[in-house]
């Protein structure tokens, strides 16, 4: 394992040709330590055969403590493990948890299609992207490989990623003969099974689920015999219980089985499934009832350590926190969420409309995009870029000043005097100390705007036209 972009540069052709896209080999060297570069961007690295030796041993070194596996093919194919550290702060968390919703191989076709067109055409807006669901789990209720083929070949029609849920290897072959090419997940492999299910995932060249409940030393050595047989696709199952001894067991599992992994034991350094939805909670009589409970342990699994889920609940009380507990924990820390800085409008403004600036923090931009357009207010926003700093955090640290503003409204291209008959610009309440300088650098109008985006539409009806 390397760690520093020294020890990489070794390994690059070092001629500084520029074809990565960076300045120098050292540069580039940087980037494949941070992980934002892979060696195949280095086109001389790849194509070159004298390099072949290097370029396989600088694989070696870089890759994560924990091995990446792949799930399905082409654009909505996901990637699950792939980390290198317990914390997020101490580099960043690389591939998000990835949620499977199930379908059951009894339902009837149009159920089935219904089902997987709103696990495919989930979308929620979040900070300037749209979270989605990301697979289909085909659970093989009724046993009988025929069915199960069949269930496979409907759902496969969405291209969606698949885990196909069986313990009889026979119908994980028949759902694998229809989907030869669409690399799904099989699920799983556990004591009684192992040795045709494991043929199965080196034949059918797939990722699959080794399962042992509770018994992690059973886990390890399934793990240790599929990579020993030369399957490296390998997800770790050691069970999800729902209540009580059994969560807090389970909790422990997936922390030592993660703590094991990353401190660098190769044989259990795979990415592990959580299976939030148990049979306990398809015992409960109440729906909701159920739905809470497996969001809350989809949220426990979330958090410590599993990379991938299958789930059943698709109500938006259940689907709208995971996802969006999901997409949190997995913020890059290393580079704040931000938008493009630029002049942006909002609905249709024209001469007569209001300018109003924030910062180019997304969360901040699109909350105040938000509060203006859900209002039908036509507007200009300039998002002054900020590095990706909220505006309070950014007047005290230097990163929103009245110099700032003025680059960025020149940048946009946007003058004052011409754009707009009224040369008057709005600055948010938490900026009001600009409002001075902001008058000399612009000479324009400066108005002081609420402290809360929220209350835009409020000030506005007071306020504006100035
Ligand atoms: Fe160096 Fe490769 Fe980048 Fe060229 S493409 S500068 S050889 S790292």
């Amino acid at each position: 394992k390397i760690n520093s972009p020294l020890e990489a540069y070794k390994y690059l052709p070092q001629t500084n040709c520029g074809e990565c896209g960076e300045a120098t080999c050292m540069a580039f060297a940087s980037k494949l330590i941070d992980r934002s570069g892979k060696t195949s961007d280095c086109p001389p690295l790849i194509k070159e055969k004298k390099f072949a030796k290097k370029l396989a041993e600088l694989d070696r070194l870089l890759a994560p403590e924990i091995r990446q596996v792949t799930i399905g093919v082409g654009e909505k194919a996901v990637n699950i493990g792939g980390d290198d550290v317990l914390y997020r702060h101490k580099l960043t968390f690389f591939n998000k948890t990835k949620m499977f919703f199930d379908v059951a191989d009894n339902m009837d076709e149009a159920a089935i299609v219904e089902r997987v067109n709103s696990i495919a055409n989930f979308r929620k807006f979040y900070v300037g992207r749209n979270l989605l669901l990301d697979g289909v789990a085909i659970r093989a209720v009724s046993n009988d490989p025929a069915k199960f083929a069949a269930a496979v070949k409907k759902v496969a029609e969405a291209g969606l990623p698949m885990i196909f849920c069986s313990f009889n290897p026979e119908v994980l072959k028949a759902g694998l003969e229809v989907a030869k090419d669409l690399n799904p997940l099989l699920y799983a492999a556990n004591k009684d099974n192992w040795k045709e299910v494991g043929e199965l995932a080196l034949e059918y060249k797939v990722p699959v689920v080794v399962s042992a409940f509770n018994d992690l030393d059973a886990l390890k050595t399934l793990a240790k015999t599929f990579a020993e047989a030369g399957i490296k696709d390998i997800v770790l199952d050691p069970g999800t219980y729902p209540t009580g001894k059994g969560l807090k067991e389970t909790f422990t599992n997936f922390l030592k089985i993660r703590r094991a992994g990353i401190m660098g034991d190769t044989e259990i350094a795979y990415p592990i499934i959580a299976l939030p939805f148990t049979a306990w909670m398809a015992g409960i009589s109440d729906p909701v009832s159920a739905s809470y409970w497996e969001t809350v342990m989809a949220s426990v699994f979330t958090i410590r350590y599993g990379d991938i889920m299958i789930l059943h609940s698709m109500e938006p009380y259940s689907t709208l926190p995971e996802v969006h507990l999901a997409e949190t924990i997995y913020t890059d820390p290393r580079t704040p969420v931000s938008v493009d800085g630029g002049m942006y409008k909002v609905g249709s403004p024209t001469a007569d409309s209001p300018v109003l600036f924030t910062t180019n923090f997304a969360l901040t931009y699109y909350t105040v995009e938000s509060d203006i357009s859900s209002n039908g207010i036509d507007c200009w926003l300039l998002a002054v870029d900020t590095d990706g700093i909220g505006v309070e955090a950014a007047v005290a640290g230097g990163q929103l000043t009245a110099d700032k503003v003025k680059e960025a409204f020149d940048k946009a291209g946007f003058d004052l005097k011409t754009a707009v008959n009224h040369n008057t610009v709005v600055t948010p309440g938490l900026a009001a100390r600009l409002q001075g300088d902001l008058e000399d650098k612009l000479g324009a109008n400066v108005k002081v705007g609420p402290m809360d985006s929220g209350r835009i539409p409020g000030w506005m009806e007071k306020n504006w036209p100035p």
